[in-house]
């Protein structure tokens, strides 16, 4: 017998988002996945797990939108799914909406203090369920919209300072945990008081713009981060980074600002827009804290200007 597909219509979405969704469906009774990639495959991207272990493993390393997890499963069941999703800082932020025949009060209730955002009792209905996804997914790339919105300079569009110590504050912690060194280095752009009295705010802007397009396409590796975290001063995160490599990233960002070419004829050190630079490299431990690191790289930002400006400064890595 032909089936029919109850017709829904489109919504128009709500922010900019780029492809489609990607759905995983974790469940180990192959007859629900059926009925769920019926109902859900010709809008969304999808991707099956037909155990807790696998299910795992996918949400990690795909990063879903939103995942549909059954909680009678032979090998882990959905609740301790969910909370190894939620513990985990990589996945913690993907909606999970459970799976069930189970429908009393007390699993539903479990399954939403464990953070799921929903609950679905079998057997499903495909309308319902194409509806209820839809709903979840808007509402999970509008959140990610204004997160991403939230997490950006508006005058730049490079990361903000916001950005910048949340993500210090994870990198301090996976840096600790694999006791890998972390470095930072801090750049300060030279005599721009004197830029801005003299070109004008507009062009000072402009200006800021330009360095920090340059600055940002200097650090390219993947958990590189570059941020505006002042008025004139940027940030650059470098995860996994010893001191001669730290050395070397600051090198390429001198030479991206003067690069530019930027001219600035009230600079006191060059007739072009420079940067000073402080690198810093430490190895977190519990004990140290994450302000060292900021403290560290601060005092050789200030070498480099008490020095003569346009160049960086590096000491040796602390601990
Ligand atoms: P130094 O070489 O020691 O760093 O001197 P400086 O003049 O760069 O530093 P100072 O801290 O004295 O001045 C920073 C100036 O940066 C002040 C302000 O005119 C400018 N500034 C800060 N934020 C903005 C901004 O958003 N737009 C513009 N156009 N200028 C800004
Ligand atoms: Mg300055
Ligand atoms: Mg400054």
């Amino acid at each position: 017998m032909a089936s029919i597909r109850p017709s829904v219509p489109p919504r128009p979405s709500p922010g900019p988002k780029t492809g489609p969704s990607k759905v995983l469906i974790v469940d180990d009774t192959p007859t629900n996945i059926d009925v769920l990639v019926e109902a859900l495959a010709d809008e969304h991207e999808i991707m099956v797990a037909t155990g807790a272990r696998q299910g795992l493993d996918l949400a990690l390393t795909h990063q879903p939108d939103l995942i549909l997890l059954d909680i009678m499963m032979p090998e882990m069941d959905g609740y301790t799914v969910c909370k190894r999703l939620k513990a985990d800082v990589r996945t913690q932020e993907i909606p999970i909406v459970f799976m069930t025949a189970l429908s009393s009060v007390e699993n539903e209730e479990q399954g939403l203090l464990l953070g799921a955002i929903d609950y679905i009792t079998k057997p499903f209905n495909p309308t319902l369920v194409r509806l209820r996804v839809r709903n979840h997914l808007e509402f999970k790339h509008l959140r990610d919209w204004y997160k991403n919105l939230s997490n950006r300079d508006g005058l730049t569009g490079i990361a903000n300072r916001r950005h910048f110590d949340d993500t210090l504050h994870l990198e301090w912690r996976r840096a600790d945990r694999a006791g890998a060194p972390l470095a930072l280095v801090i750049g300060d752009i030279d005599y721009f008081k004197a830029y801005n009295d003299h070109y004008g705010h507009a062009k000072g802007d402009d200006c800021l713009r330009q360095v920090a397009r340059a600055l940002a396409a200097e650090a390219t590796r993947p958990g590189d981060l570059v941020a505006r975290i002042g008025g004139e001063e940027f940030g650059c995160l470098l995860p996994g980074t010893d001191l001669d490599g730290a050395k070397l990233v600051a090198e390429r960002l001198l030479w991206a600002v003067r690069g530019l070419g930027i001219v600035h004829a009230h600079s006191g050190v060059a007739p072009l827009v420079t940067v000073s630079l402080g690198v810093a490299t430490v190895w977190p431990r519990h004990e140290t804290e994450q302000v060292r690191l900021m403290e560290l790289a601060d005092q050789n930002l200030y070498r480099a200007k008490a020095q003569g400006r346009n160049q960086c400064v590096w000491s040796p890595p602390g601990d």
